[in-house]
C-alpha cells in the first residue's frame, strides 16, 4: 500500500490518524456529556433455572442513549470507557444501579434474584473496587448474596497473585463472583483451584452450534463436568433456540442465559415477568 501511494503515503496515514484521533475525541467527549446528561441506563437479562425455568438472576447490561445518535451498543463505547478512564466512574455507577434496582425489586415484593455486573480491566485494578462494592451494599441495602461480579479470563491473568487476593477481598463482602465468557481466555484450569468461583459462564460461541459441532458439544460437556466436580455453577451464554436449551440441561447445565428466553429488558418490564412467573407453565418468550 505505501508503493502504491509513492509519495503521498504519509500525508495519507496522518490523514487517517488525525481522522481517528478526531472521532476519539468526539467520542470521549460525547461519553462525558452522556455521564453528566444520564444518557447511560441499565438493562437487565434474566437468567433462567434449567430445572424450574424460573428467573432465578439477571445480568445488568449497560446502555447509551445518544439524543441524536440513538441507542449505540456497548461493542462501539466501553473500550473508548476503557482508554478514557470514564469507566472507574461509570463502572461504580452500575455496580451502585444495579444494587438500588434489586433492592427495589425486593421491596415491591419480587422473589429475590441475584444480579450479576459486568467488570472492566480497569475496575478491577483500580485501587477503589472493593470500598465501592462495599458501599453500593450498605447504601442500597442489598444483601451481599443477590450480587455477583462478572470477570473475564483475561482480567485475571495480569496479575495472577494480586487477581487472587482481590477476590478473596471481595468474597469477604459475601458476593458472588463469576468468570465471563469462559472458554475463549487464555484459560487454566489451576485458576479454578486458586480462584473463588462461584460459577462459570460458558461463552455463547461454544453454544450457538451445539446442536451440529460435536467438537462444541464436547467442549461444554466437559466444561460441565468439571463444574459439578468442583461445586461450580454453570451458565450457558446465548441460548436462542429451545433445542440448545435441551441439549445444554442434558449435559447438566444448571442456568440459562440468552434470547430464547428472553433479550435484555428495562427494569420495570423484568419487575412484571418475575411477578407473574410463578404462573408460567412453560418457558415463554419475554422479549
Ligand atoms: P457479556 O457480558 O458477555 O454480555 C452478554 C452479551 O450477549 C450482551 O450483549 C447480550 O445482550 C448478548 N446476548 C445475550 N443473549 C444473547 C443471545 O441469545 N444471542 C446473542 N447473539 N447475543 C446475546 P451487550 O449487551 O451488547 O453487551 C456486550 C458486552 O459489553 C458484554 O458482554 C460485556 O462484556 C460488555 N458490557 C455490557 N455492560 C457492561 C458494563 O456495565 N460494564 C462493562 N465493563 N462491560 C459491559
Ligand atoms: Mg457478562
Ligand atoms: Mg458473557
Ligand atoms: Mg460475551
Amino acid at each position: 500500500r505505501a508503493k502504491e501511494m509513492g509519495g503521498n503515503c504519509f500525508s495519507f496515514y496522518s490523514q487517517e490518524m488525525n481522522e481517528r484521533f478526531e472521532n476519539q475525541l468526539k467520542m470521549e467527549t460525547a461519553l462525558r456529556r452522556a455521564v453528566t446528561n444520564e444518557e447511560l441506563f441499565l438493562q437487565y437479562q434474566p437468567r433462567i433455572c434449567s430445572h424450574t425455568q424460573k428467573i432465578i438472576g439477571t445480568e445488568a447490561l449497560l446502555r447509551w442513549k445518544h439524543p441524536e445518535w440513538g441507542i449505540v451498543p456497548p461493542s462501539r463505547f466501553i473500550s473508548q470507557l476503557e482508554e478514557s478512564g470514564l469507566i472507574i466512574q461509570v463502572g461504580t455507577w452500575v455496580i451502585r444501579e444495579a444494587c438500588r434496582q434489586n433492592k427495589l425489586w425486593q421491596d415491591m415484593g419480587l422473589e429475590p434474584i441475584r444480579v450479576s455486573v459486568n467488570l472492566s480491566s480497569r475496575q478491577f485494578r483500580s485501587e477503589s473496587l472493593v470500598n465501592a462494592v462495599r458501599s453500593a451494599l450498605a447504601d442500597s441495602g442489598l444483601e451481599p448474596c443477590y450480587l455477583e461480579l462478572e470477570l473475564t479470563e483475561s482480567l485475571l491473568v495480569d496479575n495472577t497473585e494480586h487477581a487472587i487476593s482481590l477476590m478473596y477481598a471481595l468474597k469477604e463482602l459475601g458476593i458472588a463472583l463469576s468468570i465471563d465468557d469462559f472458554g475463549t481466555g487464555y484459560s487454566s484450569l489451576s485458576y479454578l483451584k486458586r480462584f473463588p468461583i462461584d460459577c462459570l459462564k460458558i461463552d455463547r460461541s461454544f453454544i450457538t452450534e451445539i446442536a451440529s459441532n460435536t467438537k462444541d458439544a464436547a467442549i461444554v460437556e466437559a466444561i460441565s463436568t468439571l463444574a459439578h466436580n468442583l461445586g461450580i455453577g454453570l451458565v450457558a451464554e446465548g441460548v436462542e433456540n429451545i433445542n440448545q436449551a435441551k441439549l445444554l440441561k442434558g449435559y447438566g447445565c444448571n442456568e440459562m442465559q440468552g434470547y430464547y428466553y428472553s433479550r435484555p429488558v428495562d427494569a420495570n418490564h423484568l419487575a412484571s415477568v418475575i411477578s407473574q412467573q410463578n404462573s408460567l407453565i412453560s418457558p415463554t418468550k419475554i422479549a
